[in-house]
């Protein structure tokens, strides 16, 4: 747990134009809209963190906003554990406001909270375990459903159990699971063996869907201020390229 939070501590970060850069991100494969969330598929997006929807998939949820089908998204914790030791930013007041914060994120995306059910499981922020998670996920997920989580290996401990709990009950229920990466972007480089670049996707977003994207993410005020921020500038400038990557 701690190593994989050493992996975000450990780096400065990757500049957004070492991405831009990358002819490999470039001629990636692409998915088309329809592919990663087919007509009739129930989207499922499983977010550690409120602030997870939009980092990691905020551009697929802006494309799908004038779709009326159903989609559910899951809140795993309330992110309370953001700001440890800060005497303005306590847990109660991190509870609050975080999900504040989702709730104009959403709006911001287009996403209609009548076709979405928004599920909030208050998990402890930095200790979610994956069991826990798979057994509350298997009361919410129908098979055949489209599952989108953080990434397996993103670097933080409830990004991964998060990914961990949704391949499980994705295997269990036959529902489909794809993976974003949003700390990566953070400590990795492009072509960083790490990451599955092989089986890495993209998904190509018009303007509008990023500028929702952007837009939602200035929502989510209360990991953008002060002299050093949880969400830094670098992190996401690079989160507002005009696509989303996806490991299936
Ligand atoms: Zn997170």
């Amino acid at each position: 747990m701690s190593q994989a939070l050493d992996l975000i501590a450990a780096s400065s970060g990757t500049p957004a134009s070492v991405w831009r850069a990358s002819t490999q991100l470039q001629q990636l494969p692409r998915i088309r809209l329809d592919e990663l969330a087919p007509p009739g598929c129930r989207l499922v997006v499983v977010a550690p963190h409120p602030d997870d929807e939009v980092l990691a998939c905020g551009g697929l949820l802006a494309s799908l906003a004038a779709d009326t089908r159903p989609g559910l998204l899951v809140s795993v914790s309330d992110g309370e554990g953001s700001h440890p030791g800060s005497l303005h930013w306590t847990p109660q007041r991190l509870r609050t406001t975080r999900e504040l914060e989702s709730r104009i994120a959403l709006a911001r995306l287009g996403l209609d909270l009548h076709h979405w059910d928004w599920q909030r499981l208050h998990l402890p922020d930095a200790a979610v375990d994956a069991d826990e998670l798979a057994a509350r996920l298997r009361n919410l997920i129908r098979p055949g459903d489209r599952l989108i989580s953080t990434w397996r290996y993103d670097g933080h401990c409830d990004h991964e159990a998060t990914a961990l709990a949704c391949a499980q009950v994705a295997e269990q229920l036959h529902a489909r699971h794809f993976q974003a990466p949003v700390w990566a972007w953070h400590w990795a480089l492009p072509g960083d063996p790490r990451l599955p670049w092989s089986q890495a996707l993209r998904l190509d977003l018009d303007e509008a869907a990023v500028q929702r994207k952007r837009e939602a993410i200035q929502a989510h005020a209360s990991q953008l201020e002060g002299p050093d921020p949880v969400l830094g500038e670098q992190l996401l400038e690079t989160l507002l390229q005009p696509f989303e990557v996806f490991f299936p």
